[in-house]
């Protein structure tokens, strides 16, 4: 049999193979002496995150960071990036969703079994939570690359007979519970997640923090280098994905202190006097932090005083997010794009027929399965634009609605359908209240346009949706959205963006060119109130006047246009030119 170096990504015959290795409850095999003590000893960039996308079917992510995570540690591992990815095992899930005909979101348990899709570890650590030692386990998954390379993700879980009931819950549900049993979820993943490391002999040079909430690995560091907070910032990226203050995890100091045992006067140094800020503690305990966006930077230099905040743009995986007709095409036309995707530049040497054709059978493989799943009959010719993400405030999915009576009057003159999908989190009333409200403007639409909303948002059903539809609009609050990077995706399957210039859109959007920008740029002067108004004119008039007309009358213009999409968007905004930035600007 033949399997591939993990470190040089040569196939090697597995019957002739002359360096193995027995590690971690599997055998790798090597071409060489130095990739097997490269892959057994070498240092490694240690990746920690609460959520994760490794597959569609494993409910360790509830939306676009863990995605993001998940494409972080495929792209390295095709890029043979040293990583070792650390998060909970979320035995719960996150939410299987199931909406009622009168729009009403009811969250079903979307429980998994880590024995089908990972290894159990014999190795075990333990962490003092509340005064009580909890038992930490892990799972092992190989985050294998096609073209060789791979990237360990160890997934940690309570769950063990010794811990009390109370604690075995911690590694179950994402996000669930309160404040007290997220601080319970950040001690495993941060502190135990650290212990579990060095018990299975990883040796990392680099920490990286993918959001605040692994920061309390910074306290272990702290504690294994003598508390030199000096040192521990030399070890430590932070990467921040959230504008708001108010939307950061904070914990009170009796919480704190009841929960870890660790000095609070160097706690409250670097975490807060007043409560623990687990952003602050990470921007304090790291030397590299950086947001996620251009745009993102500056409002996080806003937010953080002082601090050095750089930026590196998010990305998608380019396989990953490209559907069945565009990775066939690209094949044929640009050799080695999923691995080079800067190579996506040369899309013009692809002829506009077949990059019309592979988008109609993408949009009809979309059309069936909304047939299939939600008894909807499309029509393939009309306009379809699709908007799915987390259900929540700022995302404001609801703004193509603001008025009715436009919206019917621009599709008499050229019809439009309308695709919607997104998942609220069990606590947000108000996300929960977005969808009923779709579900309310669908029924008063009835008989003119065309809206569906497709259940359960999963990173299967982004796929279909980001490849199948025309148009993926987005609408945020700005500053809301640090990065977004569903629109990128869209990109890679020539799907043109119509969005608010807020996150990566403010650097992807060459209007007309590359898509549409909803509302004014994040530097130009308005009042929120100007700002407001003028998105709304966007909507509807660059819908009515300029995508409509573009798309019904000049199939060439469009195609072209769809071919920018690729050659100036997914070019660049993928997850194979952010790793690669985080490897030289962050890592090295
Ligand atoms: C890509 C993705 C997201 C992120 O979408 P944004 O538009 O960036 O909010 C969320 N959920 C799933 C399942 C995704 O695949």
């Amino acid at each position: 049999m033949m399997m591939r170096d993990p470190i040089s990504g040569s196939p090697v015959d597995t019957e002739k193979a002359q360096y193995t290795a027995d590690a971690r409850g599997k055998t790798y095999f090597f071409d060489s002496p130095i990739h097997m003590r490269r892959f057994l000893e070498g240092e490694r960039i240690a990746y920690f995150t609460m959520e994760i996308g490794l597959e569609s079917d494993i409910p360790t992510y509830s939306g676009g960071l863990g995605v993001l995570a998940g494409d972080a540690v495929r792209s390295s591992a095709d890029l043979r990036i040293p990583l070792v990815a650390v998060t909970l095992v979320s035995r719960k899930g996150y939410l299987r969703q199931k909406i009622t005909a009168d729009g009403v979101q009811q969250e079903l348990p979307d429980e998994w079994d880590p024995a089908r899709y990972t290894r159990p570890l014999p190795e075990e650590v333990t962490v003092r939570i509340d005064g009580r030692d909890v038992r930490i386990r892990a799972w092992y998954y190989d985050q294998e690359s096609p073209v060789g390379g791979l990237v360990p993700v160890i997934l940690l879980d309570t769950d063990t007979e010794e811990n009390a009931p109370k604690d075995r819950r911690i590694t179950g549900p994402l996000y669930g519970g309160d404040s007290a049993f997220r601080l319970r979820q950040e001690i495993v993943l941060g502190i135990g997640g650290v212990k579990m490391l060095q018990a299975l002999n990883f040796r990392v040079e680099r920490y990286h923090m993918n959001e605040g909430h692994s920061s309390l690995l910074t306290l272990e560091l702290m504690r294994m280098n003598g508390y030199d907070a000096d040192m521990t910032g030399d070890m430590c990226v932070f990467t921040t994905h959230t504008p708001i203050a108010a939307a950061m995890d904070t914990f009170s100091y009796d919480e704190v202190g009841k929960a870890i045992d660790f000095p609070l006067d160097i706690l409250k140094k670097y975490g807060g006097e007043d409560r623990l800020n687990l952003t602050l503690l990470a921007l304090n305990m790291s030397k590299y932090h950086n947001g996620v966006a251009k745009a993102h930077q500056e409002y996080s230099r806003k937010l953080f005083h002082g601090y050095h905040i750089r930026e590196i743009t998010n990305g998608v995986h380019p396989f990953t997010w490209t559907c069945p007709e565009f990775r066939k095409l690209f094949d044929r036309y640009i050799h080695g794009w999923a691995n080079e995707p800067e190579l996506l530049v040369r899309v013009n040497k692809i002829p506009n027929e077949e990059i019309w054709d592979a988008h109609v059978k993408a949009k009809t493989a979309l059309i069936d399965y909304v047939h299939e799943s939600a008894g909807a009959d499309l029509d393939p010719d009309a306009l379809t634009i699709g908007f799915a993400r987390r259900a929540t405030g700022y995302k404001r999915a609801t703004l193509i609605f603001s008025d009715l009576g436009h919206l019917k009057e621009i599709n008499q003159k050229r019809p439009i359908q309308l695709l919607f999908s997104g998942k609220a989190h069990p606590h947000d009333e108000n996300g929960k209240q977005l969808i009923k409200d779709i579900y309310a403007y669908r029924d008063r639409l009835k008989g003119d346009i065309e809206v569906v909303y497709l259940e359960n948002y999963t990173m299967d059903l982004a796929a279909r949706l980001t490849s199948g539809v025309d148009v993926w609009l987005n609408t945020p609050l700005p500053p809301m959205e640090a990065s977004g990077t569903s629109g990128m995706k869209a990109a890679f399957n020539g799907v043109m963006n119509f969005s608010v210039l807020d996150g990566w859109w403010a650097e992807g959007c060459v209007e007309g060119v590359t898509g549409w920008a909803i509302g004014p740029g994040p530097d130009e002067q308005v009042t929120e109130e100007q700002r407001r108004a003028r998105e709304l004119r966007d909507l509807y008039n660059k819908l009515e006047y300029i995508i409509l007309p573009l798309y019904y009358g000049m199939e060439d213009e469009w195609t072209h246009r769809m071919k920018n999409a690729i050659g100036m968007i997914a070019y660049y905004f993928n997850s194979h030119v952010m790793m690669r930035r985080y490897a030289s600007e962050a890592y090295l």
